[in-house]
């Protein structure tokens, strides 16, 4: 169904979920900079709020997550102390001013939280911010998700959750340290829905250790007889040296590069048989879906959530690595739990890294925003390359994608090279490619 060309898929390269990457903030933008732009936001900016709950009951050896065990009952209290802080920062700044459509909170994992302290959280953000009738999407773990939790997510109006699924075969489940029986995620897509919750979206992976071709159709399948509304296939990214807990994995029983696409195409092949909708390259959701919808109607987004229907002008992030994206600036919060308490019970902004999108950073970033989401994108407003013919020739000849006029569109054929193709127009990647994963 897809050409193999290993080579246009050698270079690791960026999910970009903004253009610059993450790898591209520098401490010369932060804190100063966030207040001004948060204070030049114009009155009635419709916005999105993600918090970020970076603990777990139980850590995933592949997770690359920013995220710690919930172990210490002070050390979680600690850091909730300073997200209530962090949002009375923020309220102060943009409170009255910004239009608050969707709140979403992950992590890590929220449900890892005392379930009355996860209210009071959502309580204070509601009443904060000028929310009308706030969209609200919650990340869980099946493995702590209890009857009590979901008749809370109910009754707070919660109307999406993502449960993190991975892997349904019980000795991939054991080789990436994440053991969850099928009756387990069964029980809480039950839990889930008989209290009101409309949209679940599963994550699911493949290219993890030991896993077939085999193991990965039949947690499809196994996925599919649950109905979920959306589905995110990720190819797992093996970056031990960046993210230590993925020493825990067995690297000599990692699929190689070859069966990680072929495991990627069957996939896309299942699901898209099965009528779910393909959205962008890594995301499907059935027809009436409004991620669906949007794709169709040329809508969909590209931001720190991956694909998206969001429409918002500014995307607020609070909580330990959150990230805040507006129009011309991107800014990332500390890190770590530890300082970042430090930082905002110090009445400091949790701002610590960014960059200033210059306009031809917005300008590329439009084209791979474009590019990613599946529709043709206009060059024309791109400042002469020379060299961008040269980068993107590989996969025109391939077939892979069209150029004419000023105008690239991505073939169907050419999907799984979508971030290699984007790639080209990133200016800021000439080195430094270890910090990202296969293209694939
Ligand atoms: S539950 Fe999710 S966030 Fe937590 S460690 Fe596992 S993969 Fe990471």
């Amino acid at each position: 169904m897809w050409p193999y060309h290993p080579e246009l898929l050698a270079r690791a390269v960026p999910r970009y979920t903004s253009y610059p990457t993450a790898a591209e903030f520098t401490d010369k933008v932060g804190a100063a900079q966030l207040g001004q732009a948060l204070g030049a936001l114009a009155p009635g900016t419709t916005a999105s709020l993600y918090a970020h709950i970076p603990f777990c009951k139980e850590i995933c050896w592949y997770c690359g997550c920013n995220t710690h065990r919930a172990n210490r009952a002070r050390r979680v209290s600690a850091y909730m102390e300073a997200l209530d802080a962090e949002l009375d920062w923020l309220a102060q700044k943009v409170g009255g001013k910004v239009q608050l459509q969707r709140i979403s909170l992950g992590g890590g994992s929220p449900n890892a939280l005392d379930a009355m302290r996860f209210v009071r959280l959502l309580d204070q953000i509601l009443t904060s911010f000028a929310a009308g009738n706030p969209e609200i999407s919650v990340e869980l773990d099946p493995r702590t998700l209890d009857a009590d939790w979901t008749i809370l997510l109910g009754k707070v109006g919660a109307s999406r959750v993502s449960l993190g699924v991975q892997t349904l075969e019980p000795h991939v489940q054991a080789a990436i340290g994440r053991v969850q029986p099928l009756d387990m995620i069964e029980r809480s897509v039950e839990m889930l829905r008989a209290n009101g919750i409309q949209s679940l979206n599963f994550d699911l992976m493949y290219g993890l250790p030991g896993q077939s071709g085999d193991d990965l159709a039949r947690t499809l399948d196994a996925a599919l007889a649950l109905r979920p509304d959306r589905i995110a296939l990720f190819g797992y990214a093996h970056v031990p040296q960046l993210i230590p807990r993925q020493r825990q994995i067995d690297d000599s029983a990692l699929p190689g590069l070859a069966d990680r696409f072929t495991q990627a195409a069957n996939g896309y092949r299942q699901l898209v048989s099965a009528g779910m909708v393909p959205i962008g390259f890594d995301h499907f959701a059935r027809a009436d879906d409004p991620l669906a919808i949007a794709a169709l109607e040329g809508r969909l987004r590209r931001n720190f959530q991956g694909f998206t229907d969001d429409p918002a002008e500014a995307l607020l992030g609070v909580g330990a690595s959150a990230i805040t994206c507006l129009p011309q600036l991107l800014v990332q919060n500390e890190k770590n739990p530890g300082r970042y308490r430090m930082r905002v019970m110090g009445g400091q902004s949790a701002a610590e890294l960014g960059v200033a999108r210059s306009s031809e950073d917005c300008e590329r970033g439009l084209v791979i925003e474009d590019l990613l989401c599946g529709r043709p994108a206009d060059l024309s407003g791109l400042p002469d390359d020379h060299l961008l013919e040269l980068r993107l020739m590989p996969f025109v000849r391939a077939g892979l994608c069209r150029l004419a006029d000023d105008r690239l569109e991505i073939l169907p054929s050419g999907l799984p090279y979508s971030r290699a193709i984007a790639a080209c127009f990133d200016t800021y990647r000439a080195g430094g490619a270890e910090r990202f994963s296969n293209a694939v």
